[in-house]
């Protein structure tokens, strides 16, 4: 059995912005499935939503300042969550890393690098809590300074540091971190330093014994000068370290024979109830009630990453064609501001909800018929996996996680039952039209739609593969 400290930002369903949440949500639960001592540790945010009974553990003093570690344990599971309590970093409003306004907050460097500091103070079995981990497993720039900071120590546990998206980096000037106070020998450029900045990213991705990121393709992108933001040469250095990890999804939360935030249960050999949520769907945006006409969907972050401009760009030929399309998202407020614009072009065709809802999320995914995911890059991406279990078929872009989880319907795909929905190269507004013209093709043939979907729901994404594939690392540390 291993003892392992999962590093992290936000779990759902404590607290999410996106991805993240999902895997540190995820993970834990289901390596502790496979007997792991698992424990997360995460600041306490005033927006946690807190489920289970919190209890007082201790009061560390660090860099001057005292800062509480607090208990809780993850709903529906018995996986310790250790709270790092500091008032004046943690309890404000906003998110985990903006405020009301979309800003990020001035003293995220402070935030986290304390946050980073009370993580090896656990991770050394310096807090009292009577328990030393084997591996600290890091997630993301938020906790880059653990491997960091570990590397410092000696009879330290094994570090690894999962990068979820490399585009998000923890870059600080230099003024901004000068009352960090962090070890003089960190900062060089072949530590944490980025052409004259604070790189916390780097701290995983220069010390961390193994590196992963969320999916085998994604592996590979970021040693290129494409996908490699400036880090590729490093990463390429680490190749041997680096390895790719699929994401699993939560298969109970996304399960449409028993979601209860959808009109009608279904599944496989019951997939014309599906239909149901398609009108659920279409009554709740508006939208004419047409069981005939394809319905495309989108969730999401509505920024360039995603690819919403490809869609801008395509839409108004898109929507000349004999579909509806929905969206629910927030983001960029030019992309919300133009995608409210072709909404009220469209009303009968198109509707857009802005913000933030789970049970719409879900409600979206059981009633589109296809799901649209042209990424610029994307390092694993979930959609894509909720919509095949759905039965909704994604049209997504050849990059990363995407590649790795979508079977382009061809011929031969169609043959031996292997296609799951639609791949296209290009990352420009022409290759998705034309892809989603040959989604309404197929749609129109109802026999090779079916058999389609069907492949699509018999898919394995859960998180037990993924947590092995963790686990085999964790154990060759
Ligand atoms: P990323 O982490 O880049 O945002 P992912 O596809 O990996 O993208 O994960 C995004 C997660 O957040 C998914 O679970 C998705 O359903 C959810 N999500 C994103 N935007 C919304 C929204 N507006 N409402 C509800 N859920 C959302």
């Amino acid at each position: 059995m291993k003892k392992i400290l999962f590093v992290t930002s936000e779990a759902h369903p404590l607290i999410k912005t996106g991805g993240l949440a999902d895997v540190s949500g995820s993970l834990p639960k289901a390596l502790a499935e496979l007997s792991q001592d698992v424990r997360i540790i995460m600041p306490n945010y005033q927006t946690i939503k807190m489920q289970n009974e919190v209890r007082y553990l201790c009061t560390l003093r660090v860099e001057n300042r005292d800062v509480n570690i607090l208990e809780t344990r993850m709903p529906d599971s018995n996986v310790i969550v250790w709270l790092v309590d500091f008032a004046e970093y943690f309890i404000r409003p906003g998110n985990p890393y903006v405020d009301e306004h979309g800003n990020s907050w001035p003293d995220n460097a402070d935030r986290f690098a304390l946050f980073c500091r009370i993580a090896v103070e656990v991770a050394m079995n310096r807090a009292y809590l009577q328990w030393m981990p084997d591996v600290v497993h890091c997630n993301d720039w938020q906790s880059g300074l653990v491997p960091a900071l570990l590397s410092l120590e000696s009879n330290r546990p094994s570090s690894v540091f999962t990068i979820h998206n490399l585009a998000y980096q923890g870059l600080f000037t230099a003024e901004s971190i000068r009352g960090l106070n962090l070890p003089g020998q960190l900062w060089n450029p072949e530590g944490l330093e980025f052409y004259n900045m604070l790189s916390f990213i780097k701290g995983g991705l220069v010390y961390a014994d193994k590196i992963t990121t969320v999916s085998p393709n994604y592996a590979l992108e970021i040693q290129t000068a494409a996908y490699g933001c400036g880090l590729e040469g490093l990463l390429r250095f680490r190749k041997d370290s680096l390895i790719g990890i699929l994401n699993g999804i939560d298969q109970d939360v996304w399960n449409p024979a028993i979601d209860p935030s959808i009109a009608k249960h279904y599944g496989q050999k019951t997939l014309k109830d599906k239909q149901h949520n398609k009108s659920e769907l279409q009554r709740r945006f508006g939208l004419p009630e047409d069981d005939k006409v394809p319905l495309l969907g989108l969730i999401g972050r509505l920024v360039e990453q995603k690819g919403i401009d490809l869609i801008i760009d395509c839409l108004p030929e898109m929507l000349s064609m004999s579909l509806q399309f929905v969206l629910l998202g927030s983001g960029d407020k030019d992309f919300e501001q133009r995608l409210q614009n072709l909404a009220h072009v469209y009303p009968d065709k198109m509707a857009v909800a802005q913000g933030y809802d789970e049970p719409l999320a879900h409600l979206i995914e059981a009633g589109a018929d296809i799901f649209l995911m042209p990424s610029r890059f994307e390092p694993c991406g979930l959609n894509q996996m909720y919509s095949q279990r759905y039965g909704t078929l994604p049209i997504v872009r050849n990059t990363g996680g995407l590649s790795d989880t979508v079977v382009d319907v061809l011929p031969e795909t169609l043959a031996n039952r292997t296609a799951t929905g639609f791949v296209f190269n290009d990352a420009n507004a022409s290759s998705l039209l034309e892809t989603v013209k040959r989604a309404v093709m197929l749609y129109s043939d109802r026999k090779a739609w079916t058999s389609v979907q069907s492949n699509a729901m018999g898919k394995d994404f859960s998180w037990l593969k993924s947590a092995e594939q963790y686990l085999a690392l964790y154990e060759s540390l």
